[in-house]
């Protein structure tokens, strides 16, 4: 069997705000056999630039684009396929929109597989160990603490079970910071989990006082308190922090991931449409495992995103927890036409080879960017 076409396909609403919401504008993978067999990928990242990546032609060696790697190769070895994409990118890639890029191929690879072989992809990685994965609304902090409490109220009614609050307000005022935590957990309650996104909000002294402040309210872990580049900041923090410390959303590849590991991070939260694909969360969460930390999927984008976060979180022993979005993006709410839905605050994992979704083709078609 080969691969005879990978279409990189940019889909985009309308109006794209410069809010941090993953929703709006993704790249679809689609890598098509000669057998006639198709699998689906995403990427979240810049689509355009992404898209890029799979379109350049082949140049000198180590900077070709990923589709000229892909074309005529077995698709049935995925990690093998996932060293040479990484390793025939490396002049341009390693990090940033390329190995962004690899994530879209990589899902689409382990969807073909699932595909060609008859069976889900969490069977592809080793067999699932529940059948539902516990989810967690992931909401930005509103204007006010009666906001933010009356939005908690909501998800709460929707049978969730943890809900994390961000980014918004948070990070100049210590006051403000407090208020509005203690509106959350006040409004979903003692028996639920409240998590904090401080959205790279302070140095690590300044965040080490946050969780101080934050000790009365039980919160399940304190996210990104530092910049993403301050490893030397969460160092620090996870060392004196009584509150876990989570982050790595903003990482790439299995050796980001072994670095903040070993800077002391509690939670790390790879995005399987961003950091590399299924093959690169796989080796987080093995070595998350090794080192008594935990993986919980940063899962803010389409369906795609959520299944395969699915399929991988549902195999991993200390796994129970996925990010479930909740924007109204009809990228996020239509594309998959049969999206995996919140059921008692659990999310089933698909049964189907592969992935086990489908793509609704009215939407696709409405909302590809189509270029001159
Ligand atoms: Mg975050």
């Amino acid at each position: 069997m080969k691969i005879t076409a990978v279409e990189p396909i940019h889909l985009r609403v309308p109006v794209v705000d410069a809010i941090p919401d993953g929703t709006l504008d993704v790249l679809v993978v689609k890598i098509h056999t000669d057998e006639g067999l198709t699998g689906i990928g995403e990427v979240t990242s810049q689509s355009y630039v992404c898209k890029a990546c799979f379109d350049a032609p082949r140049s000198a060696a180590r900077r070709h684009g990923l589709t000229s790697i892909l074309v005529g190769e077995d698709p049935r070895d995925v990690e093998g396929l996932w060293e040479k994409m990484y390793y025939e990118t490396n002049r341009y890639g390693r990090r940033g929109a390329a190995i962004h890029a690899i994530s879209g191929a990589d899902i689409a690879l382990w969807d073909l597989k699932g595909k060609i072989e008859g069976k889900p992809v969490s069977e592809l990685l080793g067999g699932r160990v529940r059948d539902d994965v516990r989810a967690y609304a992931s909401v930005l902090f509103a204007d006010t603490p009666e906001e933010t409490a009356a939005m908690a109220h909501e998800y709460v009614e929707m049978g969730l079970t943890a809900v994390k609050f961000g980014w918004g307000p948070i990070g100049p005022d210590p006051d403000v910071d407090v208020a509005h935590v203690q509106a959350a957990r006040e409004a979903v309650g003692n028996d639920r989990d409240l998590m904090v996104d401080a959205g790279h909000a302070w140095d690590w002294e300044t965040a080490l006082g946050r969780t101080e402040l934050f000790k009365p309210f039980n919160i399940a872990w304190l996210e990104e308190p530092v910049g993403q580049d301050d490893r030397k900041g969460y160092a620090e923090l996870c060392k004196r922090s009584e509150i876990p410390i989570a982050g790595g959303e903003g990482d790439v590849t299995h050796w980001d991931f072994e670095d903040l590991i070993e800077r002391g991070l509690d939670v790390v939260q790879p995005d399987i449409a961003f950091c590399g694909g299924i093959t690169v969360c796989k080796r987080v969460s093995d070595m998350a495992i090794a080192a008594g930390r935990r993986a919980v999927p940063h899962c803010f984008s389409t369906g795609i995103n959520l299944a395969a976060s699915l399929h991988w979180i549902s195999t991993v022993p200390n796994g129970d927890l996925v990010e479930y979005c909740l924007r109204p993006s009809p990228l996020m709410r239509k594309l998959v036409a049969n999206l995996p839905p919140v059921v008692n605050g659990r999310v089933p994992v698909p049964t189907g080879p592969g992935l086990g979704i489908e793509l609704d083709p009215a939407i696709e078609e409405e909302f590809t960017v189509r270029y001159e």
